[in-house]
């Protein structure tokens, strides 16, 4: 079941540059830096409320991060919604014809699972769904 809105993810061409806006303008808490060599990117995490805002920078040329800046600019780049079971929403999109990225969950920032949708099936909105380790 899908629980609340868990982060926004933003892409962007260099933490550093970004990271002053959201702890020193909007103020908000800098929980951590993680990479995640899966998706060759660097993370770094704030904290609004229950929602965290994801800064996500390329670590590679081929990295999904950086072909998505390539193309469309910095930016928003996707919505991840909260799971308490990842593995049964992932049946259940399937079993309502939503076309897949991740048909199984994979690893995320900081030891959660994570899995996309394809924005075709969702108005061209990246979406994420992820379930935090308990
Ligand atoms: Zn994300």
């Amino acid at each position: 079941m899908i629980t609340q809105i868990n982060h926004i993810g933003i892409a962007v061409t260099s933490l550093e540059n970004h990271i002053p806006f959201y702890r020193d303008v909007l103020n908000l808490e800098l929980t951590g830096i993680d990479e995640v060599p899966d998706q060759k990117v660097r993370v770094a995490m704030f904290k609004i409320g229950e929602v965290q805002i994801e800064l996500l920078e390329p670590t590679a040329d081929d990295s999904p991060i950086a072909k998505f800046i390539e193309k469309k600019g910095e930016g928003i780049h996707h919505v991840a919604y909260q799971s308490d079971d990842i593995d049964e929403d992932i049946q259940q999109f399937i079993a309502k014809n939503i076309q897949m990225i991740d048909t199984k969950p994979r690893s995320g920032a900081h030891g959660s699972q994570i899995a996309f949708l394809h924005p075709k099936s969702s108005g061209r909105v990246l979406t994420e769904i992820c379930q935090i380790k308990s």
